[in-house]
This record gives structure tokens, sequence and C-alpha cells, in this order.
């Protein structure tokens, strides 16, 4: 698909990843419609990109979000499912000090995958709905993580976005039928607000892991998510974008 003729949704892209995308494709000359929590966040997006207040944990607001996103652009084509959250925390722990035993709550694990997976799932379906009424082709862009493999303290994250790389396959075949192709993006360790809280040491241990020497950037995830929505013979894959670092 012709980048001039996006018209994307993207979930979760008031700051980030989410924002970075949500420029280039206006500055590719796409329509963009951008819905995520944080509505201060939202006023502060460039003119040109629309916005309104979404949380993909939320059905209804998924099914309004999806509805109004088609009137603003005259259709839907594309949909960034990157809204996301962590709450990091081992499974059970044990304190070293006190020989406390403690274990991840209910609601940790529940929130992020409700935001992660639940909600990525809404909006793929309510796009998809759209789409197939409108008997319009367009892309599903799914952010997963290099987590999905296996990741320590991310028992939650690590589900939540190894189904969604898994239902990329699902929605690939469910989906292409009907003309709608479904890729994801896994990035490894990338410089955005989710990340900033990490301390210097271990930053420097990260980077030494990382074979090309340095943590990634927006624009390092925007070069595959771009690849996915031009390439029309991509769909069904999840493409790792983690400077060689892997994990498990
Ligand atoms: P970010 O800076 O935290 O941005 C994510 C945005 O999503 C925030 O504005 C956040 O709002 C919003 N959001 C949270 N819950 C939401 C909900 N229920 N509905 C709508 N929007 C919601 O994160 P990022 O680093 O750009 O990450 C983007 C995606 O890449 C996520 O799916 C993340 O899991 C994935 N990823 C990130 C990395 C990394 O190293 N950064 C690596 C692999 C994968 P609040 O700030 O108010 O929560």
């Amino acid at each position: 698909m012709d980048l001039t003729q996006v018209k994307a949704i993207v979930t979760g892209g008031a700051q980030g990843m989410g924002r970075h995308f949500a420029e280039q494709l206006l500055a590719a000359g796409a329509k963009v419609a951008v819905g995520d929590v944080d509505t201060d966040k939202l006023a502060e997006l460039p003119e040109g990109i629309a916005s309104r207040k979404l949380d993909v944990s939320d059905e209804q607001d998924v099914e309004s979000f999806v509805a109004w996103a088609a009137e603003q652009m005259g259709g839907l084509n594309v949909l960034i499912n990157n809204a996301g959250i962590i709450r990091d925390g081992l499974l059970v722990r044990k304190s070293r000090s006190t020989g406390e035993i403690t274990k991840m709550s209910a609601a940790q694990l529940r929130s992020v995958l409700d935001v992660n997976l639940v909600g990525a799932t809404f909006a793929a379906r309510e796009f998809a709905m759209n789409l197939i009424q409108a008997g319009e082709k367009g892309v599903i862009v799914n952010i997963s993580s290099i987590a999905r493999h296996g990741s320590r303290g991310q028992t939650n994250y690590v589900a939540a976005k190894a189904a969604l790389a898994a239902n990329t396959v699902t929605w690939m075949r469910e989906f292409a039928p009907f003309g709608i192709r479904v890729g994801a993006v896994a990035p490894g360790m990338i410089e955005t607000p989710m990340t900033q809280g990490m301390n210097q040491a271990a930053r420097d241990r990260l980077v030494q892991s990382i074979p090309l020497g340095r943590i990634g950037v927006p624009e390092d995830i925007w070069r595959a998510v771009q690849f996915v929505i031009e390439c029309d013979y991509f769909s069904g894959r999840t493409i790792d974008v983690d400077g060689g670092s892997g994990m498990g």
C-alpha cells in the first residue's frame, strides 16, 4: 500500500513509538487518527493528526473510536495496534533481606493482559468489521515485543505479546479472504517514556548485551512498520527489530 493512500488508526499514539509512527505517516501524506488514554499528551500532537481519548481495554470505547476515526478520515485501511503498558514483577518473589514471599497480584496480571492483548484484539476486531462492511482492503500492524520469547519478571507482558504474535497468524488466515493483511513488529529495547525509568547500571549492562551496541530508537521500529504497510506480499509474520539481541 502506498503511504499517501493510508488512513491509519494509531492506538497509544500520544507519546513514544506510537507518536513517532503517527508523525511519520503524516509527513508521508497519510491521514492519521490517534487514540490514547493520555488526553493531555494528545493535545500536544502536531496539527493534522486527528485525536481522541481511547482506552483500548474498554470495548465500547474502541467501537466508538473506530467509527469516529473512519468518519474523520473518510474510511480506514491501516491499524497500528500499539497501545501497551508494563507492570513488571516476578510471579513469586522471595525478598533477600526479609525472606518474605510475595506473589504477582491478579490486578497486575490482568491489567497488562487487558490493555496489551484484549485491547489490541478489540481494535483488530472493530477495524476488520469496519473494512469488511465497507468492502475495503487494509493492513493491521501489531506491536509485539522480543519479550514474547520469555522474559524474567514479565509473566503478564510476555503472555500478552506472545499471544499477539500468535494471533497475527490467526488473523492473517481469517482476514486474508477479505484482502486484509496482518503483520507484527517485535521491538527490542527502545528509547521511549516506557523505558526511561531504567537505572544507568542496568542500561549499561543491557547495551553490552546488544550486538549492535545501542538501545533502539522509534525510527528503527518505524522502518519495519513501514515495510509491513507497504509490502503487499507480507502477512502473518512477526519481524524482530532488536539490534540482534534476542531474548530468552
Ligand atoms: P509508551 O511510551 O508508554 O507509550 C504508550 C502509550 O500508550 C502511552 O501514551 C500510554 O498512555 C498509552 N496507553 C496505555 N494504556 C492505554 C490504553 N488502555 N488505551 C490507549 N492507550 C493506552 O510506550 P512505547 O515504549 O512507545 O511502546 C509502544 C508499544 O511498543 C507498546 O505496545 C509496547 O509494549 C511496545 N514495546 C515497547 C518496547 C520499548 O522498549 N519501549 C519494546 C518492545 C515493545 P500512559 O502513558 O498514560 O499509560
